[in-house]
Order: C-alpha cells, then sequence, then structure tokens
C-alpha cells in the first residue's frame, strides 16, 4: 500500500502525490520535506505520480 502525501510537484501546485518506498521522496521525485503544507488540500492529483503509481500496479 502507497502512502499519499499532499505537498507542491514541480511546479509549485500543490496535489496529492504517491509516496515511494522509502517514504522521503514521491513518484514523480519532488522531495518530500519534513514540515506539512499548510495548504488545504483539494482533490487534485499529481499526474506523474499517478502514471508511475498506475505502471507499478500493471
Ligand atoms: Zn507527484
Amino acid at each position: 500500500m502507497h502512502e499519499m502525501w499532499w505537498g507542491p510537484d514541480l511546479s509549485r501546485e500543490p496535489a496529492w502525490h504517491v509516496l515511494a518506498a522509502d517514504k522521503t521522496s514521491t513518484l514523480c521525485g519532488v522531495d518530500k520535506p519534513d514540515e506539512p503544507s499548510k495548504q488545504e488540500p483539494t482533490d487534485k492529483h499529481c499526474f506523474p505520480c499517478m502514471e508511475a503509481f498506475q505502471a507499478t500496479m500493471a
């Protein structure tokens, strides 16, 4: 089971990412900071993460 993380993507737009197995980075390559994002989560998802996640599920 992969964990989700709410934070800025590569273009600094906040989105839901899929965390990599090490829990410190995301499948799209964004580094996960220790501090949680202060922005309110929405239902926006990071497309590179979703594509990478679906590729692992295929
Ligand atoms: Zn992502």
